[in-house]
C-alpha cells in the first residue's frame, strides 16, 4: 500500500497529538475520578460522623424488634434522621445497625416506604467496610448491591451503647453515577476537542510540509522538461530552504551546461561542415589525380607496348627484327628438345640487291625491301614467322614443319618472289631470291640453326643464285634423303 507523504505527515502528527493529549486526558480523567470518589467518600464519612454525633445510642439500647418502634427514643431518632435525609438530597437512607453475635441487625432505618428495615432485621453478608464501621469511620470503596438497591455507603461507630453499633449512610448509585457521568462527559468533550485540535494541527503541519515538497516536485519536472529560468521560492527557514537553494543551484547549472552544449553543438556542426567541405574538395582533387594517374598509366602502358613493339619489330618493314626472331628460335628449339614437333628455318637473301640502290637510289631500295617483306609475309602460313635478319636478308621460321615441307615452302617462296615487280615510273624492278634451308634436328642452340641455314644460303649463292639449297649437316642430309626418297 502506498501512502503519500502528506498523509504520512498528517497521520504521524495526528497520532502524536492524539497520543499525547489522550495520555494527558486519561491521566486527568483518572485523577478527577479518583478525587471525585475521594470527595464522595469524605463527604459520606463526614456526614456519617456528624449524624453519629446527634444520635444517643444508649436511648436505643431497648430497641430490638418491630414491637419497639413505638418507643419515644426510636421515634425521635427516626424523625431526626429523616430530616437529615431530606436536607441532603443525594443521601438515600440513614440507618443504625448493631452487632448481635456474628449477625449485623438493623436498629433503625430512615426509609419511609414499606421496604423500611424494622428493628432486629438482619443485614446479610455485610461488606468489610461495614464491619470496619463498628470500630472506626469507614467508607465503601465501590458501589454495593443489596436488597434495597445499589449504594455507596459511609459508616461511623456509635459509642456508648451496650452492643457495638454504627450509623450508616447510603448514597444512591444514581448520584454517584451522575457525577461520574458528568466527569466522563467532560472527559469525552475534552477528548473530542483535543481530537479536533489534533486534526487541525496535523492538517496545517502536513500542508506546511507537503506544499514545498509538491513545489519541489513541480520544479524538478519543469527542469526535466527543459523549461528555463525555473526557480523555487520557499521561506520556511529550515532544511527545505536549503533543499530549495540546492534545486535552484542545480537548475542554474543545468541551464549553463545546456547553453554550453548548444554552443559546442554549433561549433561541432561548423567543424563538421568545414571538414565535409574539405573532404569533398580533397576527394575531387584525388579523383582528378586518380584519373590523371590512370591516364598516365594507360599512356605508359601504350608507350611500353610501343617500345616493346619497336624493340621487337623492324621499323622499315614492320616484320619481327633479328632479336625477336632469335627469341622465337630459342623458344621453338627448347620445345623441340622437349619432344615437340620440328621446325624449319629459311634464310633468304635478295639477289643482286645492291644494284637496286645503285640504279634507283636508296629510297627505291627501301621500297623494294618493304614490298619483298610483304610478299614473304603473305606467302607463308599462319603461325609461320617472318623476320628481317639484316640488310636484304630475311629469316623465316616454319613452325610444325619437317624438312620436306620446308623445301616445298621454300620453293614456293622463291617462285612467288621472282614474280614480284616494283613499278617505278616507266621502270619495273624485280629480283630473285636465294634460300638456305635447314631443320632444327640435332642442333644444340639457335646459333647452330642459323649457321647451318647461312651455309646453305652461301651454297645457293655459289651455285648461281635464285635457288633453294639445304644445309649439308649430317642430320639434315638424312632428312633430305628421306624427303627425296618419299617424293
Ligand atoms: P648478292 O647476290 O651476292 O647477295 O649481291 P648483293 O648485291 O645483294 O649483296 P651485297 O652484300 O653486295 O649487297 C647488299 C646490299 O644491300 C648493300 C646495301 O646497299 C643493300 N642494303 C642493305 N640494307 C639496305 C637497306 O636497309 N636499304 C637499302 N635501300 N639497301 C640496303
Ligand atoms: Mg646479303
Ligand atoms: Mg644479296
Amino acid at each position: 500500500m502506498r501512502i503519500s507523504i502528506k498523509t504520512r505527515f498528517f497521520l504521524s502528527h495526528f497520532l502524536a497529538v492524539v497520543l499525547v493529549s489522550g495520555s494527558i486526558g486519561i491521566f486527568f480523567y483518572l485523577s478527577a475520578r479518583h478525587s471525585l470518589l475521594e470527595n464522595l467518600k469524605a463527604r459520606l464519612s463526614n456526614t456519617a460522623a456528624m449524624a453519629a454525633e446527634s444520635v444517643d445510642i444508649q436511648s436505643l439500647d431497648g430497641v430490638h424488634s418491630p414491637a419497639d418502634t413505638s418507643s419515644p427514643a426510636y421515634l425521635n431518632t427516626l424523625e431526626m434522621l429523616r430530616r437529615l435525609c431530606s436536607a441532603n438530597p443525594d443521601v438515600a437512607y440513614i440507618y443504625i445497625m448493631r452487632k448481635v453475635g456474628p449477625k449485623t441487625v438493623f436498629v433503625l432505618d430512615s426509609d419511609p416506604t414499606k421496604r423500611q428495615a424494622l428493628p432486629g432485621t438482619e443485614y446479610p453478608n455485610p461488606p468489610a467496610s461495614l464491619l470496619e464501621g463498628f470500630n472506626s469511620s469507614s467508607v465503601d470503596d465501590r458501589l454495593y448491591r443489596d436488597a434495597w438497591g445499589v449504594f455507596m455507603s459511609g459508616y461511623a461507630p456509635l459509642r456508648g451503647g451496650r452492643a457495638p453499633s454504627l450509623l450508616g449512610i447510603d448514597m444512591r448509585d444514581a448520584e454517584v453515577s451522575r457525577q461520574l457521568r458528568q466527569l466522563r462527559l467532560s472527559g469525552l468533550a475534552s477528548l473530542v476537542l483535543s481530537l479536533g485540535l489534533a486534526f487541525v494541527f496535523a492538517t496545517v503541519l502536513a500542508r506546511r510540509i507537503n506544499r514545498p515538497v509538491e513545489l519541489f516536485v513541480k520544479t524538478c519536472s519543469d527542469v526535466a522538461e527543459g523549461r528555463k529560468e525555473i526557480r523555487v521560492e520557499t521561506q520556511t527557514g529550515d532544511e527545505l530552504d536549503r533543499l530549495a537553494s540546492a534545486i535552484n543551484d542545480m537548475s542554474r547549472r543545468l541551464e549553463e551546461n545546456q547553453a554550453r552544449r548548444a554552443e559546442a553543438e554549433v561549433e561541432l556542426k561548423r567543424s563538421r561542415d568545414e571538414m565535409e567541405s574539405k573532404v569533398r574538395e580533397r576527394t575531387t582533387e584525388l579523383q582528378a589525380l586518380n584519373e590523371r594517374l590512370l591516364f598516365e598509366i594507360e599512356e605508359r602502358k601504350k608507350a611500353e607496348q610501343a617500345l616493346f613493339h619497336a624493340a621487337m619489330t623492324d621499323s622499315l618493314t614492320g616484320l619481327l627484327n633479328r632479336r625477336a626472331m632469335e627469341k622465337q628460335l630459342s623458344i621453338h628449339l627448347a620445345r623441340v628438345q622437349r619432344g615437340g614437333s620440328s621446325f624449319v628455318v629459311l634464310l633468304c637473301d635478295i639477289d643482286r640487291f645492291k644494284s637496286v640502290n645503285d640504279s634507283y637510289g636508296h629510297e627505291i631500295g627501301d621500297q623494294m625491301l618493304r614490298l619483298s617483306a610483304e610478299t614473304l609475309q603473305t606467302s607463308v602460313r599462319d603461325g609461320d614467322m617472318v623476320s628481317r635478319w639484316g640488310g636484304e636478308e630475311f629469316l623465316i621460321l616454319l613452325a610444325d614443319t619437317d624438312l620436306r615441307g620446308g623445301l616445298v615452302a621454300a620453293e614456293n617462296l622463291r617462285r612467288s618472289f621472282a614474280k614480284l615487280v616494283l613499278k617505278i615510273n616507266e621502270a619495273e624492278i624485280s629480283r630473285t631470291i636465294s634460300i638456305g634451308v635447314t631443320t632444327c634436328i640435332d642442333c644444340r642452340d639457335e646459333d647452330e640453326v642459323v649457321r647451318r641455314a647461312d651455309e646453305a644460303l652461301y651454297e645457293a649463292k655459289r651455285l648461281g643464285r635464285n635457288r633453294v639449297e639445304v644445309s649439308r649437316s649430317p642430320g639434315v642430309n638424312d632428312a633430305a634423303r628421306d624427303s627425296e626418297a618419299s617424293s
